[in-house]
């Protein structure tokens, strides 16, 4: 027995299905999984000695790649200040500016701890400013476990094959609504019935917890107009694609302006951080200025701000030219792979997420994606791991590139994926 494999044992002992994070398990694709003992820039180093091309980046937030020497440096000076006050700090002000400088519809901003904790106060900042109850989501689409939005979710719960969770309530399952992401009808036809009862759509504007679907045209336009025409907020909850697929996020890259936003993961530089915003008459409704109450014990933590701010600094206009042209050059590959080996599949990439269906495309929304051949993503997902390609453990995720995969590592990807694909 190697050394994850010890692990893993010992850990199913003393934590649920040996893990912190159900997707983490292998269940979707089998196996166990390797415990990571370090990383750093693209690469995974496992507890066994084995190394990793790395495609999970901690689910969004390594932009820049593991252990950044500038960044690690920084995170070293802001321990010896002391890790934590539970009083007001500067990074705090700082991160908060430099978001509100870059993204256009956000005026205030409030640091949780993760994207949860971001998506339930943005909720229910959203019925507190509206005075209703009901919240529009989206099959497949994920917003954090919440019991508003455990209905019908995404990710690990589509995974499991499991479209409720035991333990959310009737109570909180009668206020939340489904539609079809990319299908503007579905939406209409909600608004059509209730749409008076309606406090907010909250939609992922680039989903990427049922695997990455770009919004068609006119999609996210709709959703604004709906709100509007039914005095409804609209939420983008940018937790995966904030400072991801643009420097202003997803709605700098498709010119919107949402009501609130949701972050977390790439504001965080790989600490645990989320935070909501929007505009200042909404978000003044927020305790202590108005009467919504939200607060964190650890919430603006001095080590997370840091790691935040200063993954952000670097994120310019040149990193997001190099992070397009590396992803360009992984989905066009994989196209050329797929084709030469005659598998049917197809990639959609928004930006550096994306994601290689077996399915013949195009993917539009959750029952597409529940259509794709997932027994053979996990023959592939094996494949890919054994040969040294950590994927996420799943055909419903998103991958990420980094600013740390060059050419190299991606042509190597390119021809262990050639292998892998001739062999299922
Ligand atoms: C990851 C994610 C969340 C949840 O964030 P956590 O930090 O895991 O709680 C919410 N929404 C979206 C779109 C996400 O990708």
């Amino acid at each position: 027995m190697n050394n994850s494999q010890t692990l893993f044992n010992r850990a199913q002992k003393v934590t649920p299905g040996g893990v912190n994070s159900p997707v983490r398990a292998f269940k979707a694709v089998g196996g166990n999984p390797p415990f990571i003992k370090s990383a750093k820039g693209c690469m995974l180093m496992d507890v066994d000695g084995k190394e990793y091309i790395d495609y999970i980046g901690s689910w969004g937030p390594m932009i820049l790649g593991h252990s950044h020497p500038e960044i690690t440096q920084a995170l070293k000076n802001a321990v010896d200040n002391g890790t934590s006050f539970g009083a007001p700090s500067q990074p705090e002000v700082e991160l908060a500016e430099d978001i509100v400088k870059r993204v256009e519809s956000i005026e205030m901003v409030r640091f949780v701890n993760s994207g949860t904790e971001a998506t339930m106060s943005a909720i229910r900042l959203a019925r507190a400013a509206t005075g209703r109850d009901i919240i529009v989501k989206f099959a497949g689409g994920y917003h954090g476990h919440a019991d508003s939005f455990l209905i019908q979710a995404g990710s690990g719960v589509a995974t499991f094959a499991s479209p409720d969770s035991p333990g959310v309530t009737k109570g909180s399952a009668k206020d939340t609504r489904i539609a079809q992401y990319n299908d503007l009808d579905s939406v209409q036809s909600l608004f059509d019935a209730e749409g008076d009862q309606v406090a907010a759509i909250i939609v992922e504007p680039v989903p990427g917890n049922m695997g990455v679907m770009p919004p068609v045209h006119g999609f996210l336009e709709g959703l604004e107009r709906i709100c509007h025409t039914h005095q409804s907020l609209l939420i983008f909850d940018e937790v995966m694609s904030g400072f991801r697929v643009h420097p202003a996020g997803a709605q700098g890259r498709y010119d919107m302006m949402p009501d609130l936003t949701t972050f977390g993961k790439v504001i965080g530089g790989g600490l645990p951080v989320g935070a909501y915003g929007g505009r200042k008459d909404l978000m003044e409704m927020i305790s202590p200025s108005g009467p919504v109450y939200q607060a964190g014990t650890l919430s603006g933590n001095p080590l997370a701000m840091t790691a935040g701010l200063e993954t952000l600094k670097r994120l310019d206009d040149s990193v997001y030219h190099l992070l397009e042209e590396r992803s360009s050059q992984l989905s066009t590959g994989l196209l050329e792979v797929l084709k030469k080996t005659g598998v049917q599949g197809t990639v959609q990439r928004v930006g550096s997420m994306l994601t290689l269906f077996f399915h013949a495309g195009p993917v539009m929304n959750f029952e597409d994606v529940k259509t794709a051949d997932h027994d053979k993503f996990s023959r592939f997902f094996k494949g890919m791991l054994e040969k040294g390609v950590h994927l996420p453990p799943s055909g419903y995720e998103a991958w990420f590139v980094s600013a740390a995969h060059d050419e190299t590592v991606i042509n190597r990807t390119l021809v262990i994926a050639e292998e892998v694909l001739k062999s299922l």
